[in-house]
């Protein structure tokens, strides 16, 4: 039984929409510009309840399932690509803690995430693609977990309170603790100065001799694997929702000026060069908005998604590459100015590509499940 009605649903949106003209646009171009969000911005979000929209209703969340989710972030991103990367961060973690974390750390923990920020956190100074090759650990002394480690480039790092950390239990052995920010040994590092999606927080958290007890652990010792997996999997149906929601602002962006701007006495959209990449840019724009949904519906209907979800984000973040590429090439010397947000469209783009798994790595995932066929 979905948790929300159809009028809930059709209600949220349209407060996404109100919210995002009205809040969230504006700050975009001042968010690139600046590499942060402005003051009071973040917390205006959580007063609206934009972090609690996916948390279950028993935890004082809004409840609303996977496809309405997505579509939230899909209309966030038609305004600003990072506002709603930051939320793709703290949903996708929110969803680990529901899948495999105890019911007495749910109870513990998922109430606060309806106005404190999660994140998930993977990647080493090693490499992000091999989790094999991290050095975080945790270590058990007497009843409790000692952890110690460096992660680095993690969504919400620096802004998050709560972290998932993947570490290993032994040599062979990957499993997934959660930390506050709050307990002693906690600190934040380096803050990275990324080329796109600049109004997300990207940075590095220290773990120095952090004590947590066995109920901080999600899923089984050795679960490490399947919860980064399952961690991807959910954040990247909704990246193909943001990639989705940056083509609709390339194609606008692309339409309305080519309905303005004359070449010599034709206007641009009598030009069939401009018929060719406006057709490009809307049928890459349908393509990742049908994958992402495709795999939201398979979520939602309890059915294998991770390939779908792959699929939606490998996609679509070419896709979304490509159609800003068009986009800038159509409005020409303006497209290539700053003036214009087309040319920070196409770096925030280009961060989906590197994410939540390279495209490599999602191709080769592609791949073996086609194999397995
Ligand atoms: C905007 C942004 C947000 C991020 N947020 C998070 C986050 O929230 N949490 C987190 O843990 N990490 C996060 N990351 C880190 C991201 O997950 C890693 O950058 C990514 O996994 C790649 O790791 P790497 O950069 O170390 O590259 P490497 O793993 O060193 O890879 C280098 C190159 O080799 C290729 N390669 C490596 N291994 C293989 C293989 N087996 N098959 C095919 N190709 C391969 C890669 O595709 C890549 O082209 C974020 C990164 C960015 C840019």
């Amino acid at each position: 039984m979905p948790a929300t009605t159809a009028a809930a649903e059709k209600l949220l949106l349209q407060m996404v929409d109100d919210y995002t003209t009205r809040e969230i646009s504006p700050e975009d171009m001042p968010m690139d510009a600046a590499g942060d969000f402005p003051a009071g911005f973040m917390q205006k979000l959580t007063d609206t309840g934009f972090l609690g929209i996916m948390l279950p209703q028993e935890f004082g969340g809004a409840g609303f399932g996977p496809e309405v989710t997505a579509a939230a972030l899909n209309h966030i991103a038609r305004g600003n690509a990072s506002t709603a990367v930051t939320l793709e961060g703290h949903f996708k973690t929110i969803d680990q803690i529901l899948k495999f974390g105890t019911p007495a750390l749910q109870k513990q923990l998922l109430p606060s995430a309806n106005d404190r920020i999660f994140a998930f956190s993977m990647t080493e100074a090693s490499g992000g693609s091999n989790p094999m090759g991290i050095s975080s650990t945790a270590t058990r002394e007497g009843d409790h977990w000692v952890i110690t480690g460096d992660k680095i480039m993690i969504t919400n790092g620096g802004l998050a309170q709560v972290y998932c950390v993947l570490v290993k239990t032994a040599p062979k052995e990957l499993s997934v603790f959660v930390v506050d920010q709050d307990m002693p040994g906690f600190s934040f590092g380096k803050r990275e100065d990324f080329i796109g999606l600049r109004g997300t927080p990207v940075g590095e958290i220290v773990m120095d001799h952090i004590v947590v007890d066995n109920d901080h652990l999600l899923g089984k010792l050795g679960d490490g694997g399947i919860i980064g997996d399952s961690a991807h999997d959910d954040a990247r149906i909704l990246m193909g929702a943001v990639l989705t929601g940056i083509m609709e602002h390339e194609l606008k962006i692309a339409t309305d000026y080519a309905k303005e701007r004359k070449a010599g006495d034709k206007p641009l959209t009598e030009l069939q060069v401009t018929h060719r990449k406006v057709a490009d840019i809307a049928m890459r724009k349908e393509t990742t908005k049908l994958l992402y949904q495709r795999a939201a519906q398979l979520k939602a209907a309890g059915q294998p998604y991770s390939e779908e979800a792959a699929m939606a984000k490998a996609h679509g973040s070419r896709a979304a590459v490509s159609a800003g590429d068009d986009t800038l090439q159509i409005l020409a010397g303006y497209g290539y100015s700053r003036e214009y947000p087309v040319e920070h469209l196409i770096r925030d783009a280009r961060a989906m590509e590197i994410a939540e798994g390279t495209v490599e790595k999602m191709r080769s995932a592609i791949a073996t499940a086609e194999f397995n066929k």
